[in-house]
C-alpha cells in the first residue's frame, strides 16, 4: 500500500531565527512517525528578512521541503489559506514557526484520527503563561462575548495548530471568503473534533507579530464574520428609546396640565441630545463595520498573491 502523506503547513513572517529550530524539531517528529511520508510546506508571508533564503536552503537539502512565497505580507490568515491550497497531503496540519505549537503533539493527534475515528484534532492552551495579564483578561472577555453572539462555537484558547483529514481541508477550501477568521471557519465546517490541551510555550526566537491593537481589530473581525446580532442592536436600542420618550412625553403633558408647571431643564436637554446622538452614531458605526466587510467581499480580490514557489 502506498504510504500516506502528511503536509505540515508553516506560516512564516520574519522567522529567519526560528526556522532552523523548527526544522530540527519537526524532522525528529517525522522520524518517529514511520508509517507516513512528510511534506513541509513553508509559506513565506512576504518576510523582509532572510526567511525565504533560509527556506530555500532547506529545500535544496531536503526534498520534503516545499515553499510558497507571497509578493508582500498578506497576514497569517492568508498564509494558512495558501498553505491549505498548496498542500497535497492526505493529512494536513497547520503550525507556527516559533515552536509555540509543540510538534510532538502531532503523534497523539494522528492517533486520534486514525485510531479513535476523529476527523480533526485541535489544540488549545490551558494557560497563558508569559503573556501580559491584561491581554489574557481581554482574550477571556472576547471568548465570552463571541460565544454569546455567535452560533458557531469558539473554544477559549484554541490555537490554529490542528491536524485535519483531506476531507476537512477540502470543505474549508470551499469557504473562500476574503475576510477570513479561521477559528470560526474550522468550527463552521463541523466534523468530529477532538481537543488536546497543553500548557503555553514561549517562542524560541524572534518576537510576536501581534500588538494589542492588531488583536483588537482581529477580535472585531471575528465578531462581524460570525455574528449579525450587533446589527440587531440598533433596532433594539431604538425601540427602547421610543418607549422611554413616549412615557416621558405623557408625564410632561400630564404635569403641565395638572400643575401648570413650565417645562424647564436646558442642561438635561443637552445631555439627552448628546446621549441620543452618541447612541445613533454608535449604531451607524456598527452598520458601517458590516458594510465595509460586505464592500471588501464584493470586490473579489485575491486573498494572496504568490511571487514564487519551489516549482520554478
Ligand atoms: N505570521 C504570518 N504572517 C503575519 C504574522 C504572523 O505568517 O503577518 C506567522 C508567524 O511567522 C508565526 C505565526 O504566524 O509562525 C504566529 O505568529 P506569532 O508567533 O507572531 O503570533 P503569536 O504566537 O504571538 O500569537
Ligand atoms: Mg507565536
Amino acid at each position: 500500500m502506498k504510504k500516506q502523506l502528511l503536509t505540515v503547513i508553516v506560516s512564516c513572517y520574519n522567522e529567519q531565527d526560528s526556522i532552523p529550530y523548527f526544522y530540527k524539531e519537526i524532522t525528529k517528529v517525522a522520524d518517529r512517525m514511520k508509517p507516513l511520508t512528510f511534506e513541509f510546506l513553508f509559506v513565506d508571508d512576504g518576510s523582509q528578512d532572510n526567511t525565504l533564503q533560509v527556506i530555500k536552503n532547506l529545500s535544496q537539502k531536503d526534498q520534503r521541503v516545499r515553499y510558497v512565497s507571497f509578493s508582500r505580507n498578506f497576514g497569517k490568515e492568508a498564509a494558512m489559506y495558501a498553505g491549505l491550497n498548496y498542500a497535497k497531503g492526505d493529512f494536513i496540519t497547520l503550525m507556527d514557526a516559533d515552536l509555540q505549537d509543540p510538534p510532538n503533539l502531532l503523534i497523539e493527534m494522528y492517533d486520534a484520527i486514525t485510531q479513535e475515528g476523529y476527523d480533526t484534532v485541535g489544540t488549545r492552551r490551558v494557560t497563558r503563561k508569559g503573556e501580559p495579564p491584561i491581554r489574557s483578561f481581554f482574550a477571556r472577555c472576547f471568548y465570552k462575548l463571541i460565544n454569546r453572539l455567535s452560533k458557531v462555537e469558539m473554544v477559549d484558547g484554541a490555537r490554529d495548530y490542528r491536524l485535519m483529514t483531506r476531507q476537512v481541508v477540502d470543505s474549508i477550501l470551499m469557504l473562500n471568503e476574503y475576510n477570513r477568521y479561521s477559528k470560526g471557519l474550522f468550527s463552521f465546517v463541523g466534523f468530529r473534533t477532538k481537543w488536546i490541551a497543553y500548557e503555553n510555550v514561549e517562542r524560541v526566537a524572534g518576537e510576536t507579530k501581534w500588538s494589542f491593537w492588531k488583536l483588537f481589530i482581529y477580535a472585531l473581525d471575528g465578531i462581524t464574520a460570525f455574528s449579525t446580532i450587533p446589527l440587531m442592536l440598533a433596532g433594539v436600542i431604538g425601540l427602547l428609546f421610543c418607549m422611554v420618550s413616549f412615557i416621558a412625553i405623557l408625564v410632561i403633558v400630564a404635569k403641565t396640565l395638572i400643575f401648570g408647571d413650565p417645562t424647564g431643564g436646558w442642561p438635561s436637554m443637552v445631555c439627552i441630545v448628546f446621549f441620543v446622538g452618541g447612541v445613533q452614531l454608535f449604531c451607524t458605526g456598527i452598520i458601517g463595520q458590516y458594510l465595509s466587510k460586505t464592500y471588501l467581499e464584493t470586490k473579489h480580490r485575491p486573498i494572496y498573491v504568490v511571487k514564487e514557489t519551489e516549482q520554478e
